[in-house]
């Protein structure tokens, strides 16, 4: 049995120095919440898997090694041969503002499928991990999203479900009609305050904050947790690292309090670094949020 499962797109990233328009030199990488939410727990030391679809092209594998090399298991991961990895451009238009472009309609993450999913779950998972961006990116998606959950469910697995509203996606309204039921379902719930709004809760209910940390609600009680004081260099990314760091703690079995400090902590190493996941820390760099300003280690 496998620590966690992630199910969801992944695309090839551009990163450009400049504006898109003026042909700026550009980084490439890879983007995508749930592959994120995997590496982050792959980093800490829990066993992974990355479900999903990737064209059959050189896009797909930079996705499929990235996430290899961060030993995240893609035996499940299916490459399609009529569908092209989905693409994001980041341009960093001003010091404060970063400007986001997708290149994801008829991708082949969005192709992916109930029995995609199904197959990725064998040999039994502890913990799924979905967003509600799948279920945006048409039925098949959405369909896998149900076939997971409800699969896990049944085999007595926990579900962990980020609202992850994109609205470039869809409207709130929309996304609120179908994200609803799924948020039902979930073991654990997370999303910013504004998102938790849209699904309307449920029994363990985590809260980002961003700057003010997170708090997180059970049937046993509240609690919450200040972020840590950091530099912030890119604050793109924080939610799933976040999340990674935080079911990292439901994983080893930690209470909901540390749950969250270890989710700050994670979510934090996001912020001072650039890039989605690059920056995510090991278990062993986790105490490096509690050295001195300034510090070198030799
Ligand atoms: P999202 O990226 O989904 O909008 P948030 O902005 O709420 O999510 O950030 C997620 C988590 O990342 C926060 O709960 C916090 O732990 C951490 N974080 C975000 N912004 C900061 C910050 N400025 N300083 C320290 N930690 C932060």
């Amino acid at each position: 049995m496998i620590d966690a499962v992630v199910l969801g797109e992944t695309m090839m990233s551009l990163r450009s120095t400049g504006g898109w328009r003026l042909g700026s030199t550009a980084t490439t990488s890879i983007a995508g919440a749930e592959s994120t939410v995997a590496i982050g727990l792959s980093r800490l030391g829990h066993t992974t898997r990355w479900v999903g679809r990737v064209g059959a092209d050189e896009p797909g594998e930079l996705v499929l090694r990235t996430l290899r090399a961060e030993e995240v298991d893609t035996s499940a991961a299916v490459r399609d041969e009529d569908a092209p990895t989905g693409l994001i451009l980041f341009e960093q238009r001003t010091p404060d503002v970063t400007r986001v472009l997708y290149h994801r309609r008829g991708s082949a993450g969005s192709r992916l499928t109930a029995q995609d999913a199904l197959t990725g779950l064998t040999g039994g998972t502890r913990l799924l991990h979905v967003t509600g961006i799948t279920p945006a990116l048409g039925p098949g998606p959405l369909a896998a999203v149900h076939a997971a959950v409800d699969h896990v469910r049944e085999s007595g697995g926990l579900v962990s479900f980020d609202v992850n509203h994109r609205s470039l996606l869809w409207s709130a309204r929309e996304a609120s009609r179908v994200l609803t039921p799924l948020a039902r379902k979930a073991s654990v719930l997370i999303g910013s305050p504004a998102e938790l709004d849209l699904v309307g809760g449920g029994d363990h209910v985590v809260t980002k904050l961003g700057a003010d940390g997170a708090r997180v609600r059970t049937p046993d009680g509240s609690w919450t947790a200040p972020a840590y004081r950091v530099r912030v260099v890119d604050p793109v990314g924080a939610g799933d690292a976040f999340t990674a760091g935080y079911l990292s703690g439901v994983l080893d079995g930690l209470p909901p309090a540390d749950c969250l400090a270890r989710g700050n902590a994670t979510g934090a190493f996001a912020v001072m670094t650039t890039g989605d996941w690059e920056g995510l820390p090991t278990r062993a760099e986790l105490p490096l949020l509690d050295l001195d300003r300034g510090s070198t280690l030799r």
